[in-house]
């Protein structure tokens, strides 16, 4: 599989550090407020890398952290803790809403069929983590005390921007944007790993450390989670593009001086979902959730279709036309789906094979997630039995998720329901008297072909037709014409 690493800015080839295991990280959400549709954009696409990683036979462990602490207005060292903010604007205390919202951010990603990591670490279970680290970057002369906070010392590296297809001075700019400059840093990307001295003195968590009563920078706790569950190397770390600077950057350059070596081989990032008036953001207020999108009448995995049909390195629009589009292509498959019928025919393990090896070209070239549900079409369309269609159908569909057979199923169910309900109201006679004994036969044939009879059904409508009339299925039942 051909990955597009945002480290080395190309395509490479995915190889694992180890043949038995995927270390895969990914920066989770910060429990302040409900996550938005575009946070769920950036797992959308993390998911499909993980379950597609499965799907060639790798074994994942895949490690999440809960920013529950240390999460600052902007991203760098400036303002207060977006969870104090969110506690205040709810007059509840810090650990209850970032329960409400984890919970909240599990129930979302649940309707979308996002798989929850095989690890979930909150921020604030890690301190002694975060401290034995921090010793060890000041005993190194990585860090340095100044004011009463600790600050990564980022002069001591030979490189700093390590995604730098971003240019330094807008970087640097943007982030500290309408935000007072920090005169304790020696470096202008000198970062805080633990923070005693702050201007809001009312932070709810605090903890003992050697350096004095306080809380976490940022950045530390993703370096902590991912190398607590992970170890000292991680083969794939995941997020959306605005984590790459100052976030990734910093994790980056705490890990490898704290290690002493290379800490993660590729680095996956998910371009932004913006609304048409621009980027969506949490800390605004504005913004789209999953039961918004429920609220207004469509499936939460019409969104997940709406995000699989474009590619995870540009960026996204949405509207609601768009989103519609999504909906009556997914409606439009769902019932192409449930019109198979697998029978007792054995799947064709031939063209299987050839299905899959579509599947695995669109997706194997840097997650080309159009395509592979390009393929699906293929499918239906492809000169095989329905059997081998549904196999296919069902085996894509543990990547995609999309619940392509669960839903063909519903619909199947509702189809037969509608038509008995039809059965149920009777025969409507148009155009012609009621005739006893052709409501009759009409009758017969529902249950005929409610048994599958179908010789006894074609039967029935030949002696209908002998008497002088015509037989339509409609999906309020049959209705009798005079021939
Ligand atoms: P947060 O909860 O703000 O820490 O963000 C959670 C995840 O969503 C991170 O990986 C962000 O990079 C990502 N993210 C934030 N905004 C967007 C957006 N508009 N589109 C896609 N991903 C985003
Ligand atoms: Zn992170």
């Amino acid at each position: 599989m051909k990955l597009y690493n945002s480290a080395s800015h190309r395509k490479e080839e995915f190889v694992p550090n180890h043949p038995d295991i995927v270390k895969m990280y990914t920066c989770g959400p910060t429990v302040y407020h409900f996550a938005h549709i575009g946070n769920l954009r950036s797992y959308i696409m993390e998911d499909i890398l993980e379950k597609y990683l499965r799907y060639q036979g790798y074994n994942v462990k895949r490690v999440m952290n809960i920013t529950d602490v240390g999460h600052l207005s902007s991203d760098a060292d400036e303002g207060e803790d977006k969870m104090l903010k969110g506690a205040r604007r709810e007059h509840k205390t810090v650990m209850e809403i970032a329960k409400f919202y984890t919970d909240a951010f599990f129930a979302d990603c649940r309707k979308l069929n996002i798989k929850r990591p095989d690890v979930v670490e909150p921020a604030t279970h890690c301190i002694d983590d975060y401290i034995r680290i921090i010793t060890k970057l000041l005993d190194t002369g990585y860090a340095y005390l100044a004011g009463g906070n600790v600050y990564f010392d980022t002069s001591k590296l030979k490189q700093y921007y390590v995604f730098n297809d971003f240019n330094e001075d807008d970087l640097a700019e943007g982030v500290r944007e309408g935000v007072e400059k920090d005169e304790n840093k020696r470096n202008k990307n000198d970062f805080v790993l633990w923070f005693t001295k702050s201007k809001f003195e009312d932070q709810a968590l605090k903890w003992d450390s050697p350096w004095g009563v306080g809380y976490p920078g940022w950045h530390i706790e993703c370096s902590a989670i991912s190398m607590k569950h992970l170890g000292e190397d991680l083969d794939i770390h995941c997020g959306g593009i605005d984590n790459a600077f100052p976030h990734h950057t910093n994790e980056i350059a705490q890990s490898e001086a704290y290690l002493g070596h290379k800490w993660c081989n590729y680095w996956m990032h998910v371009l932004h979902l913006n609304t048409a008036t621009g980027k969506m953001s949490k800390s605004k207020g504005e913004f789209l959730t999953v039961s918004l999108l429920e609220e207004k009448g469509y499936d939460p995995l019409v969104y997940r279709l709406f995000c699989l049909q474009s590619h995870y390195r540009k960026s996204l629009v949405f509207s609601w036309e768009n989103l519609t589009n999504a909906q009556v292509a997914y409606n439009k498959l769902i019932a192409r789906i449930a019109g198979l019928k697998a029978g007792d025919e054995p799947v064709d393990e031939e063209a299987l094979k050839a299905l899959d090896e579509k599947f695995r070209g669109a997706l194997d070239n840097d997650l080309n997630t159009s395509l592979a549900v390009t393929t699906l079409y293929d499918t239906l369309k492809y000169p095989t039995n329905d059997a081998t269609k549904l196999a296919a159908l069902g085996k894509f569909d543990a990547v995609l998720g999309l619940d392509l057979l669960k839903k063909a199923e519903q619909k199947r169910r509702e189809t037969q329901a509608e038509q008995a309900a039809g059965a149920a109201a009777g025969v409507t006679f148009e155009g012609c008297e009621a005739n006893e004994e052709v409501e009759k036969l009409a009758l017969e044939r529902v249950s005929a072909k409610k048994t599958k009879n179908f010789a006894e059904a074609d039967r029935l409508r030949g002696e209908i037709a002998a008497m002088g009339y015509e037989v339509l299925d409609t999906p309020k039942g049959p209705v009798v014409k005079k021939a």
